[in-house]
């Protein structure tokens, strides 16, 4: 009786999934400008459109899934999954759509999430109303918030503002939901992600590296971004995705 008992236990540990122990690591990429360097700001803030392709074809070809916030429970289900996002909302990140569009396949969706400042749509250089409307109803785009004025929160006496207004602000021209924040150069305190929680499901951070779930509190207010810079070669980018 024991002997089988012994055996019917060692069947049952042997079937359990093995991705139980393996906590998958999640990257998030921050990107700003998808362009050629004009000569103007930081070098480093901007990717080429050459380089940005190659990187999203490597995502392609090596069975990455991009996923946007609203799809967030997927991450646990998907192969490989990364969310790609753009800070600031410059106009140039029309080039990301087009990229999008030209590699986008029956297998490969090409996604990604632009973090727009809200008092900033429609000025020189950034994102029009109708560039938003346009990109997020092709599905290939999601407009989430960088606040509504771009200060540093935990220095900010406004937080309705920046946070809950700009939230509705941006929901008004996509018809879609906002549920995410990138905070101003990343920078957040327990002031801050408590006011987010009110309104925001997802608060992400400048802090390299991938996500893993730990089970911390507010993990999700403090998800960390790794940059893709100017001088990202692709080697380092296989790196940074690949978790090496
Ligand atoms: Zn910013």
């Amino acid at each position: 009786m024991k002997k089988i008992f012994i055996a019917l236990l060692g069947i049952s540990v042997l079937s359990l999934p093995i991705r139980v122990s393996a906590a998958q690591k999640v990257p998030l990429l921050i990107y700003h400008s998808i362009a050629e360097y004009s000569g103007t700001g930081s070098k480093e803030l901007y990717v080429t459109p050459k380089n940005f392709e190659k990187q999203i074809v490597y995502l392609r070809d090596h069975g990455f899934t991009l996923l946007t916030f609203e799809q967030w429970n997927e991450s646990v289900t998907v192969k490989k999954p990364i969310f790609i996002t753009f800070d600031d909302g410059y106009k140039n990140n029309l080039n990301v759509f087009t990229v999008f569009q030209k590699l986008q396949t029956r297998e490969f969706k090409p996604k990604g999430t632009i973090f727009v400042i809200s008092d900033f749509i429609g000025r020189p250089n950034r994102l029009t109303s109708e560039d938003i409307k346009r990109i997020t109803d092709s599905g290939l785009m999601s407009i989430q918030s960088h606040t509504s004025t771009h200060p540093d929160l935990t220095k900010s006496d406004k937080l309705t503002y920046e946070l809950k207004d700009s939230q509705e602000k941006i929901e008004k021209i996509t018809g879609k939901k906002v549920i995410a924040i990138a905070y101003p150069y990343g920078n957040t305190n327990k002031r801050v992600v408590t006011e987010t929680k009110k309104s925001y499901l997802y608060g992400l951070t400048t802090t390299p590296g991938p996500y893993t779930p730990s089970g911390i509190k507010n993990e999700l207010y403090l998800l960390p971004r790794t940059y893709i810079k100017y001088s990202t070669t692709i080697d380092e980018f296989a790196k940074i995705v690949e978790g090496e």
